[in-house]
Parts: C-alpha cells; structure tokens; sequence
C-alpha cells in the first residue's frame, strides 16, 4: 500500500544547547565557541540558529547545577508560577529559557532544540528521543546515523508512561539531546568534543536538506526504550554495599543476560542480574545518576516505523531571514 509523505513546516529557527548540564564540557565548549568567533560554523542558508548556554550560573561553577537539575524541572507549575514564589535558580532559569525559546506548545515556540550532553558512561554517540511519533526527529536521527557510519550511533527512546521528566526539549516543537561519552565530568576531550560537533553540523545539514524538498521515504528506525533502572545495593542507612563489576563496566548497549555480574561487593562477591529476559544497558556507572540511586538503565530494543515526510512549500518559498 502506498503512503503519502507527511507534510511538515520548514525547520526555521533552532536553539543549539550547551550547558543544561554545568559541567558537560563538550557543549559548554562549543557552545561559548558558537557565541563568538565560531558563529559561522552554525550557519545554514535561511535558518536561524542560536546557541545558548542553559545553565550558566552551574556553568560559571563547573558544577552540574546549582539547585536543582534543570532538565528536570520543565514543569508546568514550575514554568506557570510567579517568579518571586520559587527560590530554586534553575525554576527561574527554565522560566526564562521557555520566554526565549517558547513558550511550551505555542507557535512562536522555536522548532528545534539541539541539547548537548556528555555522560561518564561508555555510550558513545547517542541521541535521546521523546517520542516514538515525532516522525521529523526520527528522520533526523536516521540521517545523523549514517553521516557518521562507520562511527556508531545509538538511539535511546525515553517514551514511558510513569518513568519521564520535564527537560528543556519540551519548550521547542521538536528537540533531541546529543549525549555522548566517555568523559569526565569538568573535563573536555578532543575526540567526544570532535563528534559532539559534527553531530551538531549533521543535524543542522539535515534541516538545510529538509527545506530545500529533500523527499525522506518510509523507512524503520531500531531504538531502545527505557524500561526500568537499577539502584546499587544498599546497607540499612542507605549506603552502597556493591559497585559495578570489572566485566559490566563500559559494556553499554551490549546485551545483558540474566545470571551475568553487575556488581561486586566491597567484600569481593559478585553478584548477578536477576532480570528474567536478555536487555541492553545503558549510563552504567553515569557519575551524575549516583544522587538518583541509578546504577544503570535498562533498556528493551524495539523496531519504530518512520512515516514518509517532506516540508510543506518545498524549495521556492524560503523565508528571508537568516
Ligand atoms: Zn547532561
């Protein structure tokens, strides 16, 4: 049966994130780099792109936030709420971010949000998406994927009933964060900082591409979707007993079968996943997560369906503005 393609608006103006997260360095890097002198690297022919550092009070600090994690607190009650009733600076923040760049579900909202993130976990490339239907930043993704061939490029899909939180993406129409890792947290390496670019320029070129009545047909995306997370093990007051085993280590998006060590007591005891089916890790022994009590994420793979997709007016009716 043949599908008629999607009709999307063009992709007219984007928000390039740095710094949601204080201490990601990649993104704090390029995104002061973008502010300045690196400006032109951004640009793309009748697209208005902005980079912008989220947290900047954590980014002064090199710290993760100051008081509260900003890509946690994109409530509705918290974006609503008079200033001066919430002490918390990142609330403050995220309200002033959502006047710039949204606000949430309006029109006037900016069509897409490109979050860099960095994780301490061996994730490699990964982009994280919201939604298993929003089909344009399926199609991105697609793209991005094989722009770095033979480099991998996974997909973790943070669609769940109970298990989601209010990041800074909700404010635009579209938005994706670009996590990538090894790194430390404080730190910038080359080589992380070198792909967290170029993901950055892909995806900008796919937008271009996009505009210009590039066709993108039907197609299937593999992702992995949250499912559950894992704590460490705990003694009565609270404190972790057990860390991640020497052979769990680094082994994200490989798969994890049941009876298979994921952590060693302090004590020297290995002690095994008890899940009942085969799954792929993800953040193991992320540096940011211990305050959460998540050890590691699990994740289950599943096959999305991309509907076919172009933009509305094609190439001949661009928008002036650059
Ligand atoms: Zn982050």
């Amino acid at each position: 049966m043949q599908s008629f393609p999607r009709i999307v608006p063009p992709v007219r103006r984007v928000a390039v994130a740095g710094g949601t997260h204080g201490n990601e360095m990649s993104g704090v890097c390029l995104a002061r780099h973008w502010l300045g002198s690196g400006r032109a690297e951004l640009q793309r022919p009748h697209i208005h792109v902005e980079p912008f550092l989220a947290n900047t009070r954590a980014v002064e600090r090199c710290i993760r936030y100051v008081d509260a994690d900003l890509n946690r607190v994109f409530t509705d009650k918290n974006l609503r709420q008079p200033k001066s009733d919430n002490p918390l600076y990142e609330v403050c923040r995220a309200q002033e971010i959502n006047e710039t760049y949204g606000p949430i579900g309006s029109e006037r909202a900016y069509d897409m949000l490109l979050d860099m993130h960095n994780t301490t976990s061996n994730m490699g490339i990964s982009l994280v998406l919201t939604s298993s239907s929003d089909h344009l930043t399926l199609h991105m993704a697609q793209f991005l994927q094989r722009k770095l061939h033979p480099i991998p490029c996974n997909f973790l899909l943070i669609e769940h009933p109970t298990l989601t939180y209010f990041h800074v993406r909700r404010v635009m129409k579209h938005g994706i964060s670009i996590e990538i890792g090894p790194q430390p947290q404080g730190v910038a390496r080359a080589d992380i900082t070198d792909h967290m670019r170029r993901s950055v320029a892909y995806c900008l070129d796919f937008m271009h591409k996009l505009n210009s009545g590039m066709e993108l047909p039907a197609s299937t995306l593999d992702v992995h979707r949250i499912d559950r997370y894992i704590d460490y093990p705990r003694d009565g007051d609270g404190h972790i007993t057990a860390i991640i085993h020497p052979a769990f280590q680094d082994r994200d998006w490989q798969l994890l079968h049941p009876g298979t060590p994921i952590f060693v007591s302090l004590s020297g005891e290995a002690i095994a996943f008890e899940g009942q089916e085969t799954v792929f890790p993800v953040f193991i022994n992320e540096a940011a997560y211990y305050e959460k009590k998540i050890a590691f994420w699990i994740t289950k793979r599943e096959t999305l369906n991309v509907e076919p997709l172009r933009v509305e007016d094609g190439p001949h009716k661009e928008c002036t503005s650059t």
